[in-house]
C-alpha cells in the first residue's frame, strides 16, 4: 500500500504544522480547550461532521461518512499534555511554564488530523469512520474515555485503534501484540494510625514507622509468594510520609504507591491480598489502617487477537516499515476502556531516532517525537480505517 504512505506524505507539512502549534501550547487534562478548538475547526475546513462537547466540554468526535457500506471504524487521539517544565530547546517549545506535551499527546492529535485529511479524498474507498479525540487521557482515573463512552461515541462502532508514540522504538518501526498490552494501573494510599511518644520509650506507643517498615516488606511478598512467578506484576510503594523529630514517635505515616498487573483475576488478587496483610500487620502491633485505592483504575489494555494478527498483516504493507511483536508494557492506558466496547488493537509507533538525539523516554522534560514519524502514523490510521470499514462478513 505505498499509495497510502504516498498519501500521508502530501499531508506531511501540515500534520507536523499541527503538531509544533499544539505542542507550543500544551493544555492539561480536562483544559483541553484551545485543543479541541482548533481540531473542530480544522474537521470542519475538511467537512467533516463535527460534535463538541461530547461528554466532556473539551471532548471532540468527528464522523466521515464514507460512500461503502461495511464497518464502522473508530479512531482515537488523545490531546492532553502533562504537569513538566519543557527542556527539549526546541524552537516549538511549551510557551507554558510547568505544562508540556511530554507523552506526544500534541502527535497523536496532528496524525489523526492528517489521517481525516486522507479518508476525506478517498470516501469513495471508506464505510464509516469516527474520530474521537479524547481529553483528559493522562488523568489516570475517570479519564476523559469514559464520559465519552457514555455520551455514546462508540455506539455501532465495530472496530477501534489507536496510536501511541513510543521511545523504545526507532522511526519505521510499528510494535503491537494480540492480548494484553498495557496495564492496569491501581494507585493505593494506607494511613497508619498509631499512638505517638517519646522515642525512648516505644511499649507506651503505637509506632506507625515500624509498622510501615512491616508492611513495605511484607508488599513484596504478593509478588513472591501469592501471584504465579509467570504472571507480569509490579507494586511499588513510593511515598511514606510520617514523623518529625529524631526522639518523637509520630501518630501517624501515610504510604502511597502503584500495582500495574495485565491480567484482572491477577489484580483482583493482588488487591484482596494487599487489604488482608496491610489489616493483619496492623492488628498485630494494635493500630488502626485505612487502605483506600483510587477510583476507577483504567483496566488492563487488551487488544484483540485476530483483529490484531490482521492489523498488522495490513501494516506490513506500508513500504519501509518495520511490524514488529512487542512485549507489553506496564504503563497503563485510558485506550483499555475502547478496547473493551469493541475489537481492535492500540499501537506503538517508533519515534526514536538517535541521530538527531531523540533518546528521551516519554514523559521526561526532554522527550521529543521524530516528526519522520508522524507520515507513518497518518497512514497507518487512514489505512486501518480502509481496510476495517470495507469489511463485509
Ligand atoms: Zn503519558
Ligand atoms: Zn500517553
Amino acid at each position: 500500500m505505498s499509495q497510502m504512505l504516498e498519501d500521508a506524505r502530501q499531508v506531511e507539512r501540515k500534520v507536523i504544522e499541527l503538531r509544533r502549534q499544539i505542542h507550543r501550547n500544551p493544555e492539561l487534562s480536562y483544559q483541553e480547550y484551545e485543543t479541541a478548538k482548533l481540531v473542530a475547526q480544522y474537521l470542519r475546513d475538511l467537512g467533516v461532521e463535527v460534535y463538541e462537547g461530547v461528554g466532556l466540554p473539551t471532548a471532540v468526535l468527528g464522523v466521515i461518512r464514507g460512500k461503502r457500506s461495511g464497518k464502522t471504524v473508530a479512531l482515537r487521539a488523545d490531546m492532553d499534555a502533562l504537569p513538566v517544565n519543557e527542556e527539549t530547546g526546541l524552537p516549538f517549545s511549551s510557551s507554558k511554564p510547568g505544562v508540556m506535551h511530554a507523552c506526544g499527546h500534541d502527535a497523536h492529535t496532528a496524525m489523526l488530523l492528517g489521517a481525516a485529511t486522507v479518508l476525506m479524498r478517498h470516501l469513495d474507498q471508506i464505510g464509516e469512520v469516527r474520530l474521537i479525540f479524547q481529553p483528559a487521557e493522562e488523568d489516570g482515573g475517570r479519564g476523559g474515555a469514559l464520559p465519552m463512552i457514555e455520551h455514546g461515541v462508540m455506539k455501532g462502532v465495530d472496530y477501534v485503534f489507536g496510536l501511541h508514540v513510543m521511545s523504545r522504538y526507532p522511526t519505521g518501526t510499528l510494535a503491537t501484540r494480540g492480548g494484553p498490552l498495557m496495564a492496569s494501573p491501581d494507585s493505593f494510599r494506607v494511613d497508619v494510625v498509631g499512638r505517638g511518644g517519646h522515642g525512648s520509650a516505644p511499649h507506651e506507643t503505637v509506632d506507625p514507622v515500624y509498622i510501615s517498615a512491616l508492611i513495605v516488606n511484607s508488599l513484596q511478598s504478593i509478588r513472591s509468594r501469592l501471584i504465579d512467578p509467570l504472571e507480569p506484576f509490579v507494586l511499588s510503594v513510593t511515598s511514606i510520609h510520617s514523623g518529625t523529630k529524631d526522639n518523637i514517635i509520630p501518630d501517624r505515616a501515610v504510604m502511597e504507591g502503584t500495582i500495574r498487573t495485565l491480567n484482572e483475576e491477577v489484580r483482583r488478587k493482588a488487591l484482596d491480598s494487599f487489604k488482608t496483610l496491610v489489616k493483619a500487620i496492623c492488628e498485630a502491633y494494635n493500630a488502626e489502617c485505612i487502605v483506600s485505592f483510587k477510583e476507577n483504575a483504567y483496566p488492563v489494555t487488551v487488544n484483540d487477537h485476530e483483529t490484531t494478527k490482521r492489523a498488522m498483516e495490513i501494516l506490513r504493507e506500508l513500504p519501509g516499515v518495520d511490524v514488529k511483536e512487542t512485549q507489553p508494557v506496564m504503563g497503563g492506558e485510558d485506550f483499555s476502556r475502547f478496547l473493551q466496547l469493541a475489537k481492535g488493537s492500540f499501537i506503538f509507533l517508533g519515534t526514536k531516532n538517535e541521530s538527531k538525539g531523540i533518546v528521551y523516554p516519554n514523559h521526561s522534560s526532554k522527550f521529543t517525537v521524530d516528526e519522520d514519524a508522524l507520515k507513518i502514523g497518518v497512514a497507518s490510521l487512514a489505512l486501518l480505517a480502509m481496510k476495517f470499514s470495507t469489511e463485509v462478513d
